[in-house]
């Protein structure tokens, strides 16, 4: 039997209906969406702003327990970046438990839903025991982040990664032998999880190679064509041209910057994530943009680690696709992360709305909704998750936003959205809803208080 949920403005593609039915089927699905109140009547009825659920396409959930941290400077230091932060980032590694990864997973993926995102494609690089020795179970530290999905609702694509240098030609250092797979073990690895689906419809397994310092050429090529064997649709992630550093390495190493080197040597096509993709280049830019891979862009985290400035505007212009990631979670909301995106280029361009152009009929154009708009069709083709849009066919991934919250107080669809994301700092998310389960009713779900105090014990042990 479907369920018709009556929301007082409903978010479409290209404007709102106000109010509109969304009828949701069995294994939360949609149906139907419409303008018109059905003759049946309605099951539910919710006040305020419904739009879709976003994914967010990059997540190292571990990385949570450092935000916060790692903002101080020592006397000895000399330089201090992302290489800096990352022996900070490998002291945690070495005391990680399988108890903390997924005590860490859990608080960042009900922080995500309390942020209005729905789901998340998580960048999992630690899967073995402090120095290199599998668990028992291979598969146990992805089982962890499952677990935490499961326990929140969030929608999980997960990306097991593939890991096998310190650098180009270089060997793995202690800490990264956690990290550490060959291919043939990868592509097991790959096989275990995706028969975890059999009993959790919603997950989706992809694949991450960690970066072009990381796997070598040969391993590329022969990832992808085992990759292609299994499953030709899985979505492709990789870490790239996120410092100069990393960008001067590929080149002497490889001959090409990361992102021509990956253009021609492998072929970018939509089912690629170019995380970060920081520092491209006129013809990167260009070519990343016509192969419809999309941009996984980190706001808060490339700030934080003082990474250098996306090429917005001019990838946006180019057609590039992009989406956002929380990355490290130094912030896990979608309107923080877009806002710092949109006014970060100002401050750097000296101009205001960089990427809203102008309407051909002189429309008014809304950066909050262009950029929210960008960021829902980039996640949702970097996740495969089936959400994204409210319509017919796409998995139910609702989030009302409060129409009473301050910085809602008064506005109506036309400006809803740039409210939210560029015009305060209150979260107005009151409700969240995943393939069709309310997950977050009123702000809270019904996990948070042990999620919380699972968070605090692991905590004392990772910092004690
Ligand atoms: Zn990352």
């Amino acid at each position: 039997m479907s369920k018709i949920i009556e929301v007082e403005h409903l978010h479409q593609p290209g404007g709102w209906l106000s109010p509109g039915y969304l009828e949701l089927g069995e294994g939360g699905v949609i149906l139907s969406v419409s303008g018109t109140r059905p003759d049946r009547g309605v099951d539910e009825r919710l006040s305020g702003f419904g739009v879709p659920g976003l994914s967010n396409l990059h997540s190292h959930a571990f990385q949570r327990a450092l935000a916060g941290r790692t903002e101080f400077i020592t006397g000895a230091l000399t330089e201090d970046n992302l290489w800096t932060w990352r022996k900070a980032m490998y002291r945690l590694v070495d005391r990680l438990t399988p108890e903390d990864y997924e005590a860490v997973a859990a608080l960042v993926y009900l922080e995500m839903l309390q942020f209005g995102m729905t789901g998340v494609c998580e960048f999992h690089y630690v899967h073995h025991r402090k120095g290199g020795a599998p668990h028992d179970n291979p598969a146990e530290m992805s089982d962890r982040l499952i677990a935490a999905a499961d326990r929140t609702g969030l929608g999980l694509t997960l990306l097991p990664v593939l890991y096998a240098h310190g650098g180009i030609g270089k060997p793995v250092e202690e800490t990264q032998r956690r990290f550490v797979h060959s291919v043939d073990d990868y592509l097991r690895l790959i096989e275990t999880l995706r028969s975890r689906r059999a009993d959790n419809p919603h997950l989706q397994v992809g694949v991450a190679l960690h970066s072009l310092r990381a796997v070598a050429p040969d391993e590329v090529k022969a990832a992808l064509a085992g990759i292609e064997a299994i499953d030709r649709e899985a979505r492709l992630h990789i870490h790239v041209s996120e410092t100069t550093h990393e960008v001067r390495e590929v080149e002497a190493g490889l001959g090409a910057r990361p992102i021509q080197w990956l253009l021609d040597n492998v072929g970018l096509d939509p089912r690629w994530c170019l995380v970060h993709a920081t520092h491209m280049d006129a013809s990167e830019i260009a070519g990343a943009a016509a192969s419809g891979a999309v941009a996984g862009i980190c706001p808060l985290t490339e700030a934080t680690m003082g990474d250098g400035f996306f090429a917005l505007p001019e990838y946006h212009d180019a057609g590039g696709a992009w989406g956002i990631g929380t990355d490290s979670h130094y912030c896990t909301s979608t309107a923080e992360e877009l806002r710092i995106l949109e006014v970060g280029k100002r401050l750097h361009l000296n101009r205001r709305n960089v990427i809203a152009r102008p309407h051909p009929e002189g429309a008014a154009v809304h950066s909050g909704r262009l950029l929210f708009d960008t960021a829902l069709e980039g996640g949702e083709q970097a996740s495969g998750q089936g959400g994204g849009a409210l319509v017919a066919g796409r998995r139910a991934d609702l989030v009302i936003l409060d129409p009473d919250s301050h910085v809602l107080l008064g506005h109506g669809p036309q400006t809803v959205l740039d409210a939210w994301i560029l015009g305060g700092t209150q979260n107005p998310v009151r409700d969240v809803m995943v393939a069709g389960q309310w997950v977050i009713r009123d702000r809270h779900h019904p996990e948070e208080r042990a999620i919380r105090d699972g968070w605090k014990q692991a905590a004392a042990r990772l910092f004690a």
